[in-house]
């Protein structure tokens, strides 16, 4: 298995989650897992990654 380099903390890790075309490491995965996700800053990040990825993945659909 190759590295691959987390869209969420921009590390490059050995392992994460393949979201379309984007990464989120286990390391990043561990945080929101043990996140309160009500009211986080971290939260407010993640939720602005995520839109970030299903922008790329539905402009990569359309064209
Ligand atoms: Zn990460």
């Amino acid at each position: 298995m190759g590295f691959i380099e987390c869209n969420t903390c921009g590390n490059t890790r050995e392992e994460g989650l393949g979201l379309f075309k984007s990464y989120i490491c286990k390391e990043c995965l561990d945080k929101i897992a043990v996140t309160d996700m009500k009211d986080t800053v971290y939260y407010e990040y993640y939720k602005s990654v995520i839109k970030g990825m299903w922008i790329d993945y539905i402009a990569q659909m359309e064209s």
